[in-house]
């Protein structure tokens, strides 16, 4: 260290390094205002600039302050980022073991990473002219585009975004050009905040059992309550958050609401509109940059008083919190699988202790985290028993497959039972988690499994687009080739996928209106929300879907489900298979039904005496989650132990292993009670043509684990051999592939 006569930036950038770079503060800034929490605009290396934000400022430096370069510009007038937020945000980066200045920057919002100014841009907006309104519509008969467009914007409260057309239309800019032509649609430029204030709102009174869990939160919220509100689908958790969203705003406060999907966003944000009076924004990767900006701009400065949005909306700053809620909280997507892979439930459990607001985790399905949390009177627990409108619980029936004949992947039972349900005008729903035709593509002769050449994985074949996929990297292979092991073009698929199963039913129930949702059939943008409607309106008599149906939506005329496979969750080599299985099925079959008709969910499996399917059939999700926690802790598994896991990829299989051995030693010189597993080869050995090898860290003590965690990533830097390989680390990880 060396102390110096001026004052020096400590400034973090965008790149993955575990440390800060100095740099002179310019003669120009006024030392009385500290640059902290700004961006600059800094040299880095030879030629280049780069964008990074101050952290710190002092006049020591290890750099002799001959040797530092100066700041060339400060980009922002005020901090973007205060000292709690700053210090929150360390702590995260320790925590993860994340280099902080990727973790500061991937918490931003793109546009501002590119040094963008901090400002709130006006946008055009469309809405229907004066002349519009009064038009006959019949004269545009022929223009059926212009029609479409003309009748969407009728039928909103207030002008449309670009977001909204793009949402609902292909191109339609020429056809709203020619609609302004004709006068019939004007623009207008203002401020964007993409959701407008309703006019007809509703108001909904809680049910006994709801109102006394609104009570308890808002006692609670005194004290920054902490909650698990573990309610079955359908009793009514949303109408619970949203009374909570307006006692928080009525107090002058802001909601933070984190959903799983963006596929969910339009459906929380209509329900919260009519109920909500104040500004509610939007945050997730579907936005414009511009978007995204000033929704954290409003966020920020507490003009937005609601906030909804997916995993990354956890960063968006607030003035005054009052509430976050995470619903949905045993979705993994809220875990970041790639980057800093951080999990945005724990954050916004941080947060809320942090900035002093009440946390709500909702939930049909707790995770065995949160249920552990609760064990430990981290969280508290709010149970909803009941569904609105005493809506019946579904019931179970098992079927053997067992020896038993099938129609591609159904079974007698299940399309008798189909075939009443649609002759009595209600509706199907089958679940199948996979999809594309079939998931393995086998030779006839000798039994050689066509398999990606860069990953160790079985292609998926694709009928509507006559190829295979890879399903990890997305590399397609004509359909058609020759066994490789002997040269046969007998190559027969197995298995079922969702795309196999449509043409199974389209077999058998050829006047039946059958829909497909899955990842490939809800690609176009509106498509999965055109899909509920046409859901809800009984157009449909067969929905077949993966977990995509699991999620959000209430499908009241379905009165049968159908779990096509429920075995793949019971045998896997992971330790969550069982909880993930059980909360998809409890999920799934949580969609059907209503008090005038019950629901019925069957399942088909080969193991119909497997202890933890006896449990699910018998629709008690907390007895069964309860068991796989004794299990857990039986065999010390998470939430009992904490994991970090040490991953390594690399072209030649040496590389990687090598890594991790010294990774391994290393680790022992620091610390030798800690439990170390591997290397040991990735379930996942190949992907993209690189081997992949992973180290396994168990520790009882969550302490423990991180201070010995921060030695070892220092050494982790000086391993030669790091360059070569890829290499990453996973705190906490949700999946061990
Ligand atoms: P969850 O979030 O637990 O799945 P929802 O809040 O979505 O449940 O409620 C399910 C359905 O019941 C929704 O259509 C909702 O509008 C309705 N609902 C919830 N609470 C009430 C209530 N107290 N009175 C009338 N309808 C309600
Ligand atoms: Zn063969
Ligand atoms: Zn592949």
């Amino acid at each position: 260290m060396t102390k110096s006569n001026r004052i020096i930036a400590h400034v973090v950038l965008p790149v993955p390094v575990r440390r800060h770079f100095d740099y002179l503060i310019p003669d120009n800034q006024s030392t009385r205002h500290p640059l902290i929490g700004k961006r600059v605009l800094v040299p880095f290396g030879k030629s280049r600039k780069k964008v990074g934000l101050v952290i710190g400022q002092s006049n020591l430096s290890e750099i002799p302050p001959d040797k530092l370069k100066a700041i060339e510009n400060v980009i922002d007038e005020s901090p973007l980022l205060n000292d709690k937020q700053l210090n929150l945000l360390q702590w995260i980066s320790n925590y993860y073991l994340a280099p902080i200045g990727d973790l500061i920057f991937s918490s931003l919002p793109p546009i501002l990473r590119l040094g963008h100014k901090l400002e709130i841009k006006r946008e055009i907006f469309w809405q229907v002219s004066a002349t519009g309104k009064t038009t006959d519509k019949s004269s545009l008969s022929r223009a059926k585009k212009q029609l479409a467009i003309l009748g969407f914007l009728s039928n909103l409260d207030g002008p449309s975004s670009r977001f909204a057309l793009n949402e609902q239309f292909h191109d339609w800019r020429n056809p709203v050009n020619e609609l302004i032509k004709k006068g019939l649609v004007e623009t207008i430029e203002r401020e964007s905040s993409h959701l407008d204030h309703q006019s007809d709102f509703i108001d909904i009174i809680l049910n006994a059992e709801q109102q006394n869990a609104f009570e308890l939160i808002c006692k609670g919220m005194e004290t920054n309550g902490r909650f698990l509100l573990d309610g079955v689908t359908g009793s009514g958790k949303t109408e619970i958050y949203i009374k909570v969203i307006q006692k928080v705003v009525n107090l002058g406060k802001q909601a933070l609401v984190l959903v799983p999907e963006i596929g969910l966003t339009p459906h929380f944000i209509t329900r919260f509109k009519k109920r909500i009076n104040a500004e509610i924004v939007l945050v997730h990767s579907g936005l414009t940059d511009n978007e995204r900006l000033q929704a954290w701009i409003k966020a920020k400065n507490g003009t937005a008083k609601v906030i909804i949005g997916t995993r990354s909306a956890v960063w968006t700053p607030m003035k005054s919190p009052g509430v976050i809620i995470v619903d949905e909280e045993h979705d993994p997507s809220y875990k970041q699988q790639e980057g800093v892979r951080y999990s945005a439930k724990d954050i916004a459990i941080l947060r809320s202790r942090d900035e002093k607001a009440t946390i709500i985790l909702g939930s049909a399905t707790p995770s065995l985290e949160s249920l552990h949390n609760v064990e430990k009177n981290k969280l508290n627990r709010i149970t909803l028993y009941t569904r609105v409108e005493n809506a019946q619980p579904p019931k179970f029936k098992l079927i053997d497959l067992r020896g038993k004949k099938l129609h591609g992947a159904l079974s007698d039972e299940l399309i008798e039972s189909m075939r009443q349900v649609i002759g009595d005008k209600k509706q199907v729903l089958l679940f199948q988690n996979r999809r594309g035709y079939s998931p393995v593509q086998m030779c006839h002769e000798c039994g050689w499994i066509h398999k990606c050449d860069r990953c160790d994985i079985p292609l998926t074949f694709h009928k509507h687009l006559n190829r295979l996929l890879c399903h990890h990297c997305g590399i397609q292979r004509p359909q058609g080739d020759a066994c490789q092991e002997c040269s046969s073009t007998e190559i027969i698929p197995v298995g079922h996928g969702t795309e196999r199963l449509y043409e199974t039913l389209s077999e058998l129930f050829p006047d039946a209106n059958i829909l497909r949702i899955d990842r490939d059939t809800t690609r176009h943008k509106g498509a999965m929300n055109s899909f509920t409607d046409k859901i809800l309106s009984g157009e449909i008599d067969i929905l077949v879907g993966t977990q995509m149906l699991a999620k959000g939506h209430h499908f009241p005329n379905v009165t049968l489900v159908g779990i096509i496979d429920a075995d793949m969750g019971l045998y896997s080599n992971d330790f969550r298979a069982g909880e993930k299985m059980g909360q998809m099925i409890t999920q799934v079959s949580g969609r059907a039904g209503r008090a005038s008709h019950p629901g019925t969910v069957m399942i088909q499996t080969h193991y119909p005496d497997h202890p933890l399917i006896r449990l699910l059939i018998q629709n008690d999700y907390q007895n069964f989650a309860q068991i796989q926690l004794t299990e857990r802790k039986m065999v010390n598994l998470p939430p009992y132990i904490y994991q970090v896991l040490l991953r390594a990829e690399g072209y030649e299989i040496d590389q990687p292993l090598n890594f991790l051995r010294q990774s391994e030693t290393k680790l022992r010189n620091i610390a030798d009670n800690l439990e170390i597993f591997g290397p040991y080869p990735s379930p996942i050995e190949k992907r993209r043509g690189r081997y992949r090898f992973q180290l396994l860290i168990h520790s009882e003590k969550r302490s423990e684990l991180q201070k010995y965690m921060h030695e070892w990533v220092n050494k982790l830097e000086q391993i030669k051999i790091g360059n070569k390989v890829r290499w990453s680390l996973d705190v906490d990880p949700i999946d061990l592939l």
